[in-house]
C-alpha cells in the first residue's frame, strides 16, 4: 500500500508560506518519490493558490474541513465542491479540534465525509480517544463508536486517521504496542486497502519507528509539517510502496 504523509497546517500560514512548500519540493531534487503520496492541507485561503502553483509537482493539496452541503446560506463555510474546484484532492473531516471547538458529532462528520466523496475528494476521517478515555480502558470502544458513526456508507475511497486527542500537539505518543493494537483494530472495521494514518506528535525523530508499525499506512502531521526541514524527513521515513 502506498503510504500517505499528510501535513495539517491548521490555522497557520500566509501567502508567504509558499516558500516552505517550495523548499520541500526542492529537497525532493526534482521529483518526489512515487512510492509515497505527499499531501499538504493549508488553511482554506491558500488551497487554490497552492493547487495552481504545484499542479505539476508530486504533492497534493487538501482542505482541513468542509460543509456537508454543496452551497447555500452558510456564512463562512466552504463546501467540498468549492475545495475540489480550487484544486484540492483530499479533505480532513472530524479532526478532534473541530469536534471540540465546533461540537461536531459523528453524524456531522459522516455527512462531511459523504460530501467529500460526492465532490470527488478523498476524505481523511479522524478518530481518537481522549486521555481520560484511554486511562479508563475505553480507547477501543470510543474509536469503534466513532468509526460506526462517522464513516460514510461507501468506504471505497477514504482514509482513516487515528489521532489520540492527548497526543496532538503535546509531544506525547502512545507506545508502539498501543498504536499497533488500535491500527489492527481499525483494520478489522474497514477495507483491507483503506489507508490508516497515525497522527499525534509525529516528528523527524519518531517517524521511522511509528511508520514501520503494521497497519500504519502513513501519518497526519500537524506542527512538524509547517517547516520543510521537519516535514521532509518524515515524508522520507515512510517505507515506500512495494
Ligand atoms: C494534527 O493536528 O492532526 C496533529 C497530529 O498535530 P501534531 O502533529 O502537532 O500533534
Amino acid at each position: 500500500m502506498k503510504p500517505l504523509i499528510a501535513g495539517n497546517w491548521k490555522m497557520n500560514g500566509l501567502t508567504a508560506s509558499i516558500t516552505e512548500v517550495e523548499a520541500l519540493i526542492g529537497k525532493f531534487d526534482g521529483a518526489a518519490p512515487d512510492d509515497r503520496d505527499v499531501l499538504i492541507c493549508p488553511p482554506a485561503t491558500l488551497v487554490a493558490g497552492f493547487a495552481v502553483q504545484f499542479s505539476d509537482e508530486a504533492i497534493q493539496i487538501g482542505g482541513q474541513d468542509c460543509h456537508a452541503e454543496s452551497g447555500g446560506a452558510h456564512t463562512g463555510d466552504v463546501s467540498a465542491e468549492m475545495l475540489a474546484d480550487a484544486g484540492a484532492a483530499f479533505v480532513i473531516v472530524g479532526h478532534s479540534e473541530r469536534r471540540a471547538d465546533h461540537g461536531e458529532s459523528d453524524a456531522a462528520v459522516k455527512a462531511k465525509a459523504e460530501a467529500a466523496l460526492r465532490a470527488g475528494l478523498t476524505p481523511i476521517i479522524c478518530v481518537g480517544e481522549t486521555e481520560n478515555q484511554r486511562t479508563a480502558g475505553k480507547a477501543l470502544d470510543i474509536v469503534s463508536g466513532q468509526l460506526e458513526g462517522s464513516l460514510p456508507e461507501t468506504t471505497d475511497d477514504i482514509v482513516i486517521a487515528y489521532e489520540p486527542v492527548w497526543a496532538i500537539g503535546t509531544g506525547l505518543v502512545p507506545t508502539n504496542g498501543d498504536i499497533a493494537e488500535m491500527h489492527n483494530f481499525i483494520r478489522t472495521k474497514t477495507h483491507f486497502d483503506t489507508r490508516i494514518l497515525y497522527g499525534g506528535s509525529v516528528k523527524p525523530g519518531n517517524a521511522k519507528e511509528i511508520l514501520s508499525i503494521a497497519n500504519v499506512n502513513g501519518a497526519l502531521v500537524g506542527g512538524a509539517s509547517l517547516k520543510a526541514e521537519d516535514f521532509y524527513p518524515i515524508v522520507m521515513a515512510a517505507p515506500g510502496a512495494d
